[in-house]
């Protein structure tokens, strides 16, 4: 029976846990989603998308719960919140047709990743003469005698402002419809600096020093140390290929570039990183306690580590290869993963870490108007 007629069936479930939380308080000190609980009385859709999207899925609840399944309450909250996350991230996708695309989303990021590649390596075959495809090229400009650097530098710079406007979009859908109707929120400059601090350091995952409950009901820091190789590799991958652009446009120096220069050795360094994050949180999805988990979900989250993780090994074996015949189609299928990837940035589950930062950010803003509020009682 649904709480509020306004709210979809997955959002009505998880108000319903999340009243029986609110009674019980049990858990009010494990993470940030309690104390937020308790500053609100109604759960309006709002309200659950920005619950949802403050939970880190440590499961510390579910394995504290004396309420779990098969109690007639039937609380599992890392899974049904999973659940409401990912309906929200639909809900505010751009434009909202294609938010479509978050259903059965590990075979959309399967097919567009094959078609990404698929395109690529069709093109670069058609354009060249297969003596000349598998010719060994070095020096300045070898890259672009494969793909001309205009055709890179469009479809590049096309589909990652095309990304960036989505997700801007999708951002300010988030933050409007989680301020409606929610709690007082104060401040603007300490706020943001304590939110800024809980997600470069991704302070939550920490679970106060202990840890989450990774795998099972053991408490262990792995998870959030994976996900600091997964972030800081992405950024270092993207601060190399931002470096490149400089290079390329205001100094003149050509890709490719010397394995001791700034692009490559921040590209190496983050595909590495990347590889160990996206490599090492796959292990842990087959591994952990599947009850606190959203089962449907699995094929979306496997999706989009295999295709990091794919970007990233396919750039360190064109760093490797790259003056060997091989190198024409390492770069079409390594470019062909890239562009899928930044094709699905605001349709896959890479849009957690943006809404999951402004619900870190409300949060604090919340906690800095409650402490005024009492602070004047
Ligand atoms: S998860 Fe269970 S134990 Fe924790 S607050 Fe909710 S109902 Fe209580
Ligand atoms: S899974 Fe962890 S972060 Fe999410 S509500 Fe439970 S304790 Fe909080």
């Amino acid at each position: 029976m649904p709480i509020n007629d306004l709210l979809t069936e997955i959002e009505a479930e998880a108000a319903r846990q999340l009243a029986i939380c609110n009674a019980c308080r049990y858990c009010e000190g494990l993470c940030a989603v309690f104390p937020a609980l308790q500053r609100r009385t109604l759960f309006e859709s709002g309200d659950i998308g920005q619950l949802a999207n403050l939970c880190h899925n440590c499961k510390g609840c579910y394995h504290a719960c004396q309420f779990i399944p098969p109690h007639a309450f039937a609380v599992n909250l890392p899974q049904i919140l999973s659940e409401a996350r990912f309906e929200s991230y639909a809900a505010y996708a751009w434009p909202r047709p294609l938010g479509r695309l978050f259903e059965n989303n590990g075979v959309v990021v399967s097919l567009i990743a094959a078609l990404g590649v698929a395109a690529l390596l069709i093109g670069v075959g058609l354009a060249h003469a297969p003596a000349d495809l598998f010719a060994a090229r070095t020096g300045p400009g070898a890259f672009y005698q494969v793909i001309p650097w205009g055709l890179m530098a469009g479809l590049a710079g096309g589909v990652t402002l095309f990304a960036v406007l989505a997700m801007t979009i999708g951002a300010f859908r988030f933050w409007r419809h989680t301020g409606e109707g929610g709690p007082a929120t104060a401040g603007a400059v300490r706020p943001a600096a304590l939110a800024a601090g809980d997600i470069l350091t991704l302070h939550n995952l920490g679970g106060g020093g202990r840890g989450c409950n990774d795998k099972d009901e053991g408490f262990s820091t792995l998870r959030r140390r994976l996900h600091h190789f997964m972030f800081y590799g992405f950024m270092l991958c993207f601060a190399s290929t931002t470096v490149a652009w400089i290079y390329d446009h205001f100094l003149g120096l050509v890709a490719p570039y010397p394995f001791f220069s700034a692009p490559v050795l921040l590209g190496t360094t983050g595909g590495i990183g990347m590889m160990i994050g996206t490599g090492g949180l796959l292990w842990l999805k087959f591994v952990t306690d599947q009850a606190p988990t959203a089962r449907r979900l699995l094929g979306a989250d496997v999706a989009l580590l295999l295709l990091l993780f794919l970007v990233a090994a396919t750039g360190l074996l064109l760093l490797c290869l790259r003056e060997t015949p091989a190198m024409a189609l390492l770069l079409a299928v390594h470019l062909g993963f890239v562009l899928a990837l930044f094709l699905l940035l605001p349709y896959s589950k890479f849009v957690h870490g943006l809404y999951r930062s402004l619900a870190l950010l409300r949060d604090r803003r919340e906690r800095a108007a409650s402490l005024h509020a009492h602070s004047k009682g």
